[in-house]
């Protein structure tokens, strides 16, 4: 009869692991088609979906809850092709990866970063191609707060090669402020500044804006919290 109720007991335990198992499995074919749905990004279809997504990224920075961090399944699910949703020109400063502040990942976003998120004719073909041939929906011109770029800039520094690329900012040089702000002040002019060269220098994004497939965006990452504020 001891033998009985030991069998019984040990019957029931492997039970309970089984349906632990299975339920566990299930959970994680969840998580994972969830996933899948995102990287195949199903629900960006306008440039507004675009920018929403990027701003619910960020969101889920700030709160530290990123969703889009299973690196090694979206190398598997965008080995063949790529779809990303925007294009984000931003500094090359450490502190700013486009990827991670607006958790995207791999393969939901073209990087194009130079120091102080200046443009030129290589950086326009570039977006050219990621919006009117990959079918990105938005094109984010992002600066951010404390630049070294812009701080170069608004000191007149002289060095190499990187004299043309701050005598590039200094078109943008906020007069109307003192003290710190300036350098904060000039990195949005400069925002600015680079979004109106944009529309001026390439049809194909001025086309494709006029007829309602992209929006061109500016944007100020801050350094100190993380937060990026939109300029709409
Ligand atoms: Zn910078």
């Amino acid at each position: 009869m001891k033998r009985l109720k030991t069998l019984l007991l040990a019957c029931l335990v492997l039970s309970v692991a089984l349906c632990n198992a299975a339920d566990k499995k299930q959970n994680t074919q969840a998580v994972v088609k969830n996933s899948i749905h995102k990287i195949v990004r199903a629900d960006i279809n306008t440039p507004d979906d675009a920018i929403l997504e990027l701003k619910n990224g960020n969101k889920r920075f700030l709160l530290n809850k990123p969703e889009n961090i299973n690196y090694k399944e979206q190398i598997e699910q965008t080995k063949g092709r790529q779809k990303p949703l925007a294009a984000v020109l931003t500094c090359m400063d450490s502190r700013v990866p486009p990827e991670i502040i607006f958790d995207q990942g791999i393969g939901n976003v073209f990087s194009i970063r130079v120091a102080g998120n200046i443009e030129d004719e290589d950086i326009l073909g570039s977006m050219e191609y990621a919006t009117e041939h990959a079918g990105a929906k938005v094109i984010v011109v992002l600066g951010h707060t404390h630049c070294g770029a812009v701080t170069g800039a608004v000191q007149n520094v002289k060095l190499g090669n990187l004299t043309h690329l701050l005598e590039h900012i200094r078109i943008s040089l906020a007069n109307n402020v003192t003290g710190d702000k300036v350098v904060d002040e000039t990195a949005k002019n400069n925002v600015k500044q680079t979004i109106k060269e944009l529309y001026e220098k390439s049809e194909i994004l001025h086309e494709m804006v006029e007829q309602g497939k992209l929006k061109i965006v500016g944007a100020l990452y801050d350094i100190e919290t993380g937060k990026v504020a939109f300029m709409e």
